[in-house]
């Protein structure tokens, strides 16, 4: 199982922001600012290639979910950013949103 399923599963400790049945969102372990966290599908979905008509709902939910997650955290200015693979420097192979803000945030992208 791998370790963002673990997470949803409860069985890897998070600082979790916000949950519902369909996401979970949590702290970033590490944080590349003030406000990181990371938004997660509860279903296990690869990355961005995996995306398809049946499950792109849950991505949809997730987008309509981060305005209100962003604000808890104290922001409304931030970057969405999803790395889709090992040379875009995907790590976790479980699709997640990185929600980076609360700073004034320069052109590197993570
Ligand atoms: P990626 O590089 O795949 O886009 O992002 C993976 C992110 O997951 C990294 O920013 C990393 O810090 C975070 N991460 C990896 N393992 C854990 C963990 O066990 N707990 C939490 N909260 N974050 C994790
Ligand atoms: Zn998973």
């Amino acid at each position: 199982m791998c370790v963002f399923c673990e997470i949803v599963n409860g069985n890897i400790p998070s600082t979790k922001v916000y949950e519902d049945e369909k996401m979970l969102a949590f702290k970033d372990l590490n944080p590349v600012a003030p406000v990181h966290f990371l938004c997660v599908p509860k279903e296990h979905i690869e990355n961005a290639n995996a995306i398809t008509a049946e499950n792109s709902e849950l991505v949809a939910h997730i987008f309509s979910k981060i305005p209100e997650i962003a604000s808890s955290q104290g922001i409304d200015s931030y970057r969405i950013i999803n790395n889709c693979g090992t040379d875009a420097g995907q790590t976790v192979m479980h699709l997640h949103f990185h929600v980076i803000g609360g700073t004034k945030l320069g052109e590197k992208l993570i």
